[in-house]
């Protein structure tokens, strides 16, 4: 008999080792998910939350279908050895995980089991193994990747293919401060539909623009990663519904269709990242030839960390953070950019924070993508600094989405420009405008010439 091990994809469609195990053709399938806690620690508590509403919703997705999903808490290296002597199983079939923690549980199960452990490429659409092991720039790696064939959507299993059990155990469920996403296939799918109908063909246009993010959050962007990060749909159905709104559109539209397709290759750039430097969530990817001289104030990663540094648009994104669990990809740029550059603070504790809050978190892409910001990373650029003021004079200049999550700034009579050049204020300007909302707690020249001298010096560009 084979076991299906569930780990990252908490799915039945599109589940290219669920697809496999079952084409086997060696007799009934039992699927199993395992809560581990060497894995499950490793989350903060609303993506666990979120995770543990994704294995609900796989289990009833089973018993729509009328089987059982085995589900049980524990180290899956015993888990499994115990469900092998139960169930007399030959081999067990799972999907890729790179990240450290779910590698470190590979390792673990490969050593206690004594049937084999079977693994499948379903995390991307190109099997990083088929790919150069590094390529100087994102664009050559995206050009490279284009010329791979992707792989279509594996089909979800009949029930016939499935093992006909019973199993009672019950899902663990962690509290959470913030109300989650619908969770499971069936949201995911929706929310894809209803970006692809409408909201794909403006995308390029869209994605940036803040005001929007807040009036129409599911069709400015398509508010899919807390799904892909819990493996909640497959990534082929999501590349093949892109491709297929793809033929029908031309012009402007095309382009803004092919800008969504180039947000998945920058995913599946940082996957392939993570699968050749397993040390991408720790160690600086690119490391300067001299140190960064990292600075640790703690007042000033508090400041961060609560929305309250002065600077709008950061405080925005980190307060929308603790609201959402989410934070829109611009804002989240220019949070890390501030962290790392105006206040010099590591990207590793940037990451975590990020790790701790964020239900989309995906060991992957938060690390490539900080990595990326923090200038240790494949940026082509030696050292890339975010103007915060600029960013949000050209991405929010009517405060929209700086209104919306800072409420010492909601009042209509704040004009937004003075929202926008709120750091270069002068105290008595803000003391009038806003007395209840902070001061800036770097100056804005100042700190960015800093960022400037410092990574400057550690690449040996000044003494
Ligand atoms: C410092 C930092 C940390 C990040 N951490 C994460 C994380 O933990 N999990 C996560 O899913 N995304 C992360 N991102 C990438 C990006 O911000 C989010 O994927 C995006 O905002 C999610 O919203 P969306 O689904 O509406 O994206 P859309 O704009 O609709 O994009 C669609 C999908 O493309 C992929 N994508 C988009 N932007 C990127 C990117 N820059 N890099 C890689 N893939 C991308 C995601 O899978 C996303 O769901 C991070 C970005 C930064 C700057």
């Amino acid at each position: 008999m084979i076991l299906f091990w569930h780990r990252r994809d908490r799915r039945t469609t599109d589940n290219r080792g669920l697809a496999a195990a079952v084409d086997a053709d060696e007799g009934p399938v039992v699927p199993v998910y395992i809560f581990d806690p060497a894995v499950t620690e490793q989350m903060g508590e609303r993506k666990r939350a979120f995770v543990e509403c994704t294995v609900d919703a796989l289990r009833r997705r089973y018993h729509e279908l009328g089987r059982e999903l085995v589900v049980r808490t524990g180290p899956a290296a015993d888990v499994l050895t115990d469900l092998s002597d139960q169930y007399d199983v030959d081999r067990i079939v799972s999907n890729d995980c790179t990240d450290a923690a779910r590698q470190a549980q590979t390792d673990a199960v490969e050593a206690a089991l004594e049937v084999p452990l079977e693994s499948h490429v379903d995390s991307v659409l190109v099997d990083p193994a088929s790919l150069e092991p590094s390529y100087p720039t994102y664009s050559q790696f995206a050009a490279d990747w284009k010329t791979h064939t992707k792989a279509p959507p594996a089909s979800e299993p009949t029930p016939d293919a499935l093992a006909d059990i019973t199993d009672t155990e019950s899902i663990p469920t962690t509290a959470t401060d913030i109300e989650l996403p619908a969770a499971g296939y069936d949201a995911a799918s929706d929310r894809l539909e209803s970006f692809c109908a409408s909201g794909i063909a403006h995308y390029r246009e869209t994605r940036d623009d803040l005001a929007r993010a807040v009036a129409e959050p599911t069709q400015a962007v398509s508010r899919l990663s807390p799904y892909l990060a819990v493996g909640a749909i497959g990534i082929r159905e999501v590349w093949q519904r892109v491709i297929d709104v793809l033929e029908t559109v031309d012009g402007a539209e095309r382009r803004n269709v092919e800008k969504y397709a180039d947000e998945l290759t920058w995913r599946e750039h940082n996957y392939h990242l993570l699968s050749y430097t397993p040390t991408l969530e720790t160690e600086n990817y690119d490391d300067p030839p001299n140190e960064i001289a990292w600075r640790t104030d703690a007042d000033d990663f508090a400041a961060w960390k609560r929305g309250e540094t002065g600077y709008p648009l950061v405080d925005a994104g980190m307060r929308q953070l603790e609201r959402e669990g989410y934070i829109h990809n611009r804002p989240r740029q220019v949070v890390a950019s501030f962290l790392t550059k105006h206040l010099l603070i590591d990207w590793r504790r940037g990451a975590a924070h990020f790790r701790e809050r964020l239900v989309d978190h995906d060991p992957a892409v938060n690390a490539g993508n900080w990595q990326w910001i923090a200038s240790t990373g494949t940026d082509s650029v030696d050292v890339r600094i975010f103007d915060p003021v600029a960013q949000l004079a050209k991405y929010d200049a009517d405060a929209t989405f700086v209104r919306e999550y800072v409420p010492e700034l909601a009042d209509p009579s704040i004009p937004a420009e003075r929202i926008v050049e709120w750091p270069t204020l002068s105290s008595e300007r803000r003391q009038h405008l806003a007395p209840e909302y902070p001061a800036p707690i770097v100056d804005r020249n100042g700190a960015y010439e800093r960022a400037q001298r410092v990574f400057e010096r550690a690449l040996g560009k000044r003494n």
